[in-house]
């Protein structure tokens, strides 16, 4: 069954939530926990939003298998903040980052990083539009600052199926596939992701960071852009998004209850009930080139004749399935299957494929 409120909402994100989540949210804005307070109106430095701080670091060290060695913070400023509070947390005046350029995201947290140091593009594909993950090179260099890796590409439809392990510090950008799979979280320094797919609403970003990292910033920074002052205040530095954490809280306990085992091999169904039929449908063909990089997240696909772009996003619309334009700078189709995305959401989109070509093939 689909789990969706109204219409089945592919959207890239803010993206879909599933119906208990958004039903317990929306519950809270009028009376949270029958405190006779709505959750939009207590105090951030109080005991009731230090319970939520407490619980929501909890279940994303346990969801991450994390141990006390690491920090769990939430910040303000999404992804792009984070492109640049690493490098000017991380990358001193002479130092050189490691990137590795694996589509739109990551290319935008590159050009961040080299307002504040050297940046060595290690791999890319941006010759070939992104339509496979970039070749790593045989060896990374040992001396650099840091390692920069976009475990998701959201725009282009790739995925890396496994984190490498690197000698330097590595830090991964998971906006859009952390908690989709199981996964070794430890091999990275530090790692992050925007609430506004897989963890909730936009306007917070969960970064997690070795305790480590703390003592290797490079710079005498204001408050509000370090990452050890963020830590040190208990992510209370300044107001936090209260809702926007509560919101997330609430993912994390479903995606506790779920288990993240059970919620990858609903993501590998999903995944493949949808290429399969773009594969087998006449009328689409898929965007990735190499099969094996494919995204479980973002499906990026396109139609053989470009009149029925437009026409099958307006059928969809028609039939309640919202959402799966592509990015501009890709076109087409794109169809996000984060993990509020059921498989029978999927079946839907794809009975509607089948549709389409019948309609088409008269
Ligand atoms: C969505 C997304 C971002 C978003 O960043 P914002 O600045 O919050 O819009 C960053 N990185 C990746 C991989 C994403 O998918």
């Amino acid at each position: 069954m689909t789990n969706q409120p109204l219409k089945i909402n592919f959207n890239s994100g803010p993206a879909a939530l599933p119906l208990p989540v958004l039903q317990a949210a929306s519950a809270a804005v009028i009376n949270y926990n029958d405190t006779g307070l709505s959750i939009l109106g207590i105090p951030h430095r109080g005991k009731l939003f230090a319970a939520i701080l407490e619980e929501a670091k909890s279940l994303v060290k346990e969801l991450c298998g994390l141990g006390d060695d690491y920090e769990v913070l939430w910040m303000h400023g999404g992804g792009r903040l984070q492109f640049a509070m690493l490098p000017m947390n991380f990358l001193g005046d002479g130092e050189t980052a490691g990137y590795i350029d694996s589509g739109y995201w990551a290319a935008d947290a590159i050009s961040y990083a080299k307002y504040y140091g050297n940046v060595a593009v290690l791999a890319s594909s941006k010759e070939d539009n992104y339509t496979h993950l970039p070749v790593w090179p045989d060896a990374i260099p040992k001396d650099l600052a840091y390692l920069h890796i976009t475990t998701n590409n959201t725009i282009y439809g790739t995925q890396c199926h496994d984190i490498p392990k690197a000698d330097v510090p590595l830090i991964a950008d998971m906006s859009s596939d952390i908690f989709s799979r199981q996964m070794d979280y430890t091999n990275c320094d530090a790692f992050y992701a925007v609430a506004q797919k897989n963890i909730g609403a936009a306007g917070v970003t969960m970064v997690a960071i070795k305790k480590a990292m703390l003592q290797r910033i490079r710079r005498t920074l204001p408050p509000m852009l370090s990452y050890a002052a963020h830590a040190q205040a208990g992510s209370v530095l300044n107001t936090p998004p209260v809702f926007a954490i509560y919101t997330a809280l609430l993912m994390l306990r479903w995606t506790k209850e779920k288990t993240i085992a059970t919620i990858e091999k609903e993501n590998n169904e999903k995944a493949n009930a949808l290429y399969q039929e773009i594969e087998r449908n006449s009328l689409f063909d898929g965007i990735v080139s190499n099969t094996a990089d494919r995204s479980k997240m973002n499906v990026c696909f396109t139609a053989k004749q470009p009149e029925h772009e437009k026409a099958f996003v307006n059928f969809c619309e028609a039939n309640n399935v919202t959402g799966i334009e592509g990015h501009r700078s890709v076109g087409a189709f794109r169809a996000s299957l984060y993990n509020a995305i059921s498989l029978a959401d999927v079946q839907q989109l794809v009975a509607l494929m089948q549709e389409f070509e019948n309609l088409n093939n008269k």
